[in-house]
């Protein structure tokens, strides 16, 4: 199962899951989704970095990331 799980098409691309993410494993892809935006992935070996504080999930205002914390 996958740590972090980006709905890029639900995302607006506030960028407030990458400004808040303390360790910063995000940043916006150069890509747009299904809105015409750009929408977050993790940076290269970014996961293993990923601490699970929920913190970029909690803050999402459109719900488009979930970190399993199993
Ligand atoms: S769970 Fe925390 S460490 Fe992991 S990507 Fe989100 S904000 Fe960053
Ligand atoms: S906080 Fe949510 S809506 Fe904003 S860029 Fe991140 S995933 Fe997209």
């Amino acid at each position: 199962m996958r740590l972090i799980r980006i709905k890029a098409d639900a995302c607006k691309g506030c960028g407030i899951c990458v400004a808040f993410c303390p360790v910063k494993v995000l940043e916006m892809s150069g890509g747009l989704n299904v809105r015409g935006v750009h929408f977050p992935v993790t940076v290269e070996n970014g996961v293993s970095k990923c601490t699970k504080c929920r913190i970029c999930m909690i803050h999402c205002p459109d719900f488009a990331i979930v970190v399993d914390q199993e």
